[in-house]
């Protein structure tokens, strides 16, 4: 079911939960500010989703209230996952779903990284 980005963090979505280690996940990276684990239903060879620790809804909420040190930081860490898991050559793909039209599911902001194959047309038709 597609959520609402402009409602407010909800604490029991299943990010929220994962942060709180009350659900496993098959971690890929961890520090103070970020999260990063396999994708439960992966879309490619590899499918690793990287979330900030902090309560962001989505990609709109994250820009608009995390500070710039979490943003870059957060930013910086996307690039270092990608590149110590070797995805930079021969390349991959980053994903951020917002809302209903965007695909968005859980409401924890989520950048969707995809790697392995070549990944084929941006959008589907
Ligand atoms: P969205 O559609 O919100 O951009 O993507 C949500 C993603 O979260 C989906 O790719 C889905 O497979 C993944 N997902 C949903 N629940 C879980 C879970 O409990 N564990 C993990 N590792 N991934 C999940």
């Amino acid at each position: 079911m597609p959520i609402d980005p402009t409602l407010p963090y909800d604490d029991n979505n299943i990010f929220a939960k994962i942060l709180r280690g009350e659900i496993p996940c098959n971690k890929v990276y961890e520090d103070d500010a970020v999260l990063a684990f396999h994708d439960i239903a992966p879309q490619a060879p590899a499918h690793i989703l990287v979330i900030p620790k902090g309560r962001y809804v989505s990609w709109d909420d994250f820009s608009a209230r995390a500070n710039d040190t979490e943003i870059a930081g957060f930013i910086r860490i996307v690039g270092k996952i990608a590149r110590e898991q070797g995805y930079v050559q021969p390349g991959y793909r980053l994903l951020a779903n917002v809302g209903a039209d965007g695909g968005q599911e859980v409401p924890h902001l989520h950048v969707h990284l995809f790697a392995g194959k070549p990944l084929g047309r941006m959008i589907a038709e």
